[in-house]
């Protein structure tokens, strides 16, 4: 297939078909996964913030006396609490807030009811503003780490607002994880996407192997078929022109000359014959003209027409009809005795004088069996399974002596075949051949079992 032009076309066009469509599907796959993370990650990460804030609001809610003020009681509550005015160290803390969550990640503002801030826990961006209005707030600092915040309103504890309470974390580590998440998907993508591609042009050639194999196939058979007609093509021209040097041409040469084109033409049209069955065969999946056949009577009469190739290749013709009924087929007759004289001419054909050939019909359950076996000269087992291929002959010098074009037993292995049923031959060298053919029955038809 490498250097077949055409097939390494296709073979292109499909794995890049087959690649661009993985690509998508990969990528989409890919995006659906990082946005499934990203809104786990992200709901994870509110989830977190609403139960912290939730539980603080409700515990210093019931701390807090004086709009604006914050009592010991809160002081005490968040330890590291920076009050606005008084002096004091806001430093990072590995503490908890509430024994809840870190408060690394987090900071806490409360605001009086001005938007002033009174007092900072944790560290806050040094330019956060001041919102109020909406509760969830993503906020962006010029340093380009984000904070997630929200903000809620307290109540003093005569019922009173108080100010706000705003608590935000640094969305730092979700964006990281993001980063990473896009690293690994623009790093992985092009390597799943050449591993595809390997793959792709793998199944391509594969999915082409069979084309490429009946392609190579159909070429040889062209080939073939050429070269055996142009045997009988030039032999007749040859002959021809033999016959216009020599002028004027006796009565018994001009006869002489006729024969042999006759006999060069006959060959010709045999040949072209078996290519017309042989393509027909190919294209129809079922016989032709479907009628009961009693192979009984056909065997018996092909074997009184083929006495006359039996006394001429001193060659005995048995036939046992060992079924106590006569046997019937559904199909073609014409194609049914092609098929058995093919290989009933080839076991008279291929056993040397003095031999035998024996025709056996039996029934196997629901099978018709012919068995042709012969005491010729065999086939080696390295050919048995390649003479039903098209022209092919076991020893083409031998075959051609007996005249045989190779076709004979590929029409006869489509014919069984279209006929729903089977060929095989076993056969052992210089010893014999014994083919087999199973046809499924059909019951005889009733005017004909009286
Ligand atoms: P051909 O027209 O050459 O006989 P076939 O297709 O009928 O072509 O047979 C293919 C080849 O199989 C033959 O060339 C022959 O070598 C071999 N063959 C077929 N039948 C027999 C047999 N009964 N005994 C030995 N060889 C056989």
């Amino acid at each position: 297939m490498h250097d077949n032009k055409p097939f390494n076309q296709s073979r292109r066009r499909l794995a890049g078909s087959y690649a661009a469509v993985m690509g998508i599907i990969l990528s989409l796959c890919g995006l659906t996964a990082y946005q499934m993370l990203a809104y786990a990650h992200w709901q994870a990460i509110a989830q977190e913030l609403e139960s912290v804030s939730g539980t603080l609001h409700d515990s210093l809610e019931s701390k807090l006396m004086q709009p604006g003020q914050l009592s010991v009681a809160v002081e005490q509550a968040l330890p590291g609490l920076c009050i606005i005015g008084k002096n004091c160290i806001n430093q990072p803390s590995d503490r908890h807030i509430l024994g809840i969550v870190r408060q690394g990640d987090y900071y806490i503002r409360f605001l009086d009811q001005s938007g002033r801030v009174v007092a900072v826990l944790g560290q806050p961006p040094k330019e956060l503003p001041v919102y109020l209005q909406q509760e969830w707030q993503t906020l962006n600092t010029h340093t380009g780490t984000r904070y997630q915040q929200i903000s809620l309103l307290l109540k003093a504890t005569d019922r009173s607002p108080w100010g706000y309470m705003q608590i935000g974390r640094s969305l730092k580590e979700y964006d990281d994880h993001l980063a990473l998440l896009k690293l690994l998907g623009l790093l992985g993508l092009p390597i799943a996407m050449l591993l595809v591609g390997a793959a792709s042009w793998g199944l391509a050639g594969l999915a082409m192997q069979p084309v490429y194999q009946s392609y190579k196939q159909m070429q040889q058979f062209t080939a073939d078929a050429a070269h055996e007609l142009r045997t009988p093509v030039a032999a007749i021209r040859a002959i021809v022109e033999a016959a216009r040097d020599v002028s004027p041409l006796t009565e018994s040469e001009a006869q002489a000359t006729l024969a042999t084109v006759e006999r060069q033409n006959t060959r010709l049209a045999h040949l072209v014959q078996d290519l017309l069955l042989l393509s027909r065969m190919e294209q129809n999946t079922s016989a032709g003209k479907q009628s009961p056949c009693c192979l009984n009577d056909l065997i018996g009469d092909l074997v009184e027409s083929l006495s006359v190739l039996e006394t001429a290749a001193h060659v005995k013709l048995l036939t046992q009809m060992q079924a106590p009924e006569p046997l019937y087929v559904m199909g073609d007759e014409n194609q049914l005795c092609r098929l058995i004289s093919n290989l009933v001419t080839n076991a008279l054909q291929y056993t040397p004088a003095g031999g035998k050939v024996t025709v056996v019909l039996e029934r196997e359950d629901q099978y018709a069996q012919i068995s042709i076996q012969d005491t010729g000269i065999g086939i080696a087992p390295e050919d048995q399974s390649r003479i039903f291929e098209r022209f092919y002959r076991v020893n083409s010098d031998r075959s051609r002596h007996t005249g045989g074009s190779g076709l004979g037993l590929a029409i006869s292995s489509a014919i069984a075949h279209v006929h729903r049923g089977r060929l095989s031959v076993s056969s052992e060298l210089n010893k014999g051949s014994l083919f087999t053919l199973t046809l499924p029955l059909k019951s005889p038809p009733s005017d004909s079992q009286a």
